[in-house]
């Protein structure tokens, strides 16, 4: 059997069971008013043609709460709400997008789904917004391997910036990652101490070990850490001799995987919407098999953060058209 087959991937009741179940794990929540209990089913035999539903159309998964007399389902108050693509579909597209490792592009969800492209488009961007953590817990502390590495790569190309040596027509990534955790990427206007340093110091527990290459933006600047060792990648030293565990080859890891999706599967992004593909990135990293997460506990997990997410833009808005 293949995991297509499970039902909610092709049935709008069950995939209204299957999302009911993952975003009210103890139960229904009215959306409007907080309510816990008194919340009734409005869907089903109850739908039948009346004076309100003349034609009869069932509605998957409506609910009315007995204490605001307001109707709702589990779609209300997330980025899923004011989506008219059927709930089966959006399982669809989060088992492929939390699933392929590289990501997925709108043209081939469009293609295999058979939704247009803009539809595509706008599910896989609010996806990525049910993606995105915001966590805020300091990195490489107590619990963890103390170890976090820092390091930035240079992605796409900057709007109306000619295509030149050296890099300052590309955006500019600073990736975060503890060995054996999990990593934080953020896209930043430039690589100046004075931009990433207070990057680290913000995301970084104090006694961490810090590892980065020889950049000088961080020369001197993370003394107050337990130790920041330094790789020297300039004279090709990618593991340093005096203590084998000073190296980045684990963030390293982490921008091969984002290179290799961004130039493979997205091939074009804009600034605008770069930080919604490193929330992309960074969240299958972090739900990663080595860590125990399979794809359908992935993909749970992504959908977990559907709630109190919304995306405001607009078709319009979508600066040029990109993966
Ligand atoms: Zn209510």
């Amino acid at each position: 059997m293949s995991v297509l087959d499970a039902p909610h991937f092709h049935d709008e009741e069950a995939a209204f069971a299957k999302l009911e179940s993952i975003v009210w794990p103890n139960g229904p929540v009215c959306p409007h008013c907080g309510a816990l209990d008194r919340i009734y089913p409005l869907n089903g035999v109850r739908s039948k043609a009346s004076k309100k539903n003349p034609e009869g159309i069932v509605r998957h998964g409506l609910k009315k709460c007995g204490h605001c007399r307001k109707q709702f389902t589990c779609r209300v108050g997330t980025v899923f709400e004011s989506s008219h693509l059927p709930l089966h579909k959006w399982f669809q597209v989060a088992h492929l997008m939390c699933s392929s490792k590289k990501g997925v592009s709108s043209h081939q969800l469009h293609r295999n789904l058979q939704v247009s492209y803009e539809c595509a488009w706008f599910a896989s961007h609010r996806l990525r917004e049910a993606m995105r953590s915001g966590a805020l817990a300091p990195m490489g502390g107590a619990g963890s391997s103390g170890v976090t590495e820092v390091d930035s790569t240079y992605i796409g190309r900057k709007k109306g910036i000619a295509k030149q040596r050296g890099t300052a027509h590309k955006h500019a990534v600073l990736s975060l990652v503890e060995r054996g955790g999990e990593v934080r990427s953020v896209h930043v206007e430039n690589e100046k101490a004075s931009t990433v340093v207070p990057i680290v110091n913000a995301n970084i527990a104090r006694e961490a070990r810090v590892m980065t290459d020889d950049a000088l933006q961080f020369e001197n600047k993370l003394d107050d850490y337990a130790e920041h060792g330094v790789v020297n990648h300039s004279a090709k030293e990618y593991v340093s001799r005096a203590d084998p565990t000073v190296h980045t080859n684990t963030v390293e890891g982490y921008f091969s995987i984002f290179k290799r999706g961004m130039k493979g599967v997205y091939q074009h992004c804009s600034e605008k919407h770069l930080h919604r593909y490193l929330a992309e990135f960074d969240f299958r990293y972090n739900a990663r098999s080595a860590l125990g997460v399979e794809d359908e506990a992935r993909t749970e997990k992504a959908l977990r953060g559907i709630k109190g997410k919304r995306l405001t833009y607009r078709v319009t808005d979508r600066s040029e058209p990109s993966a």
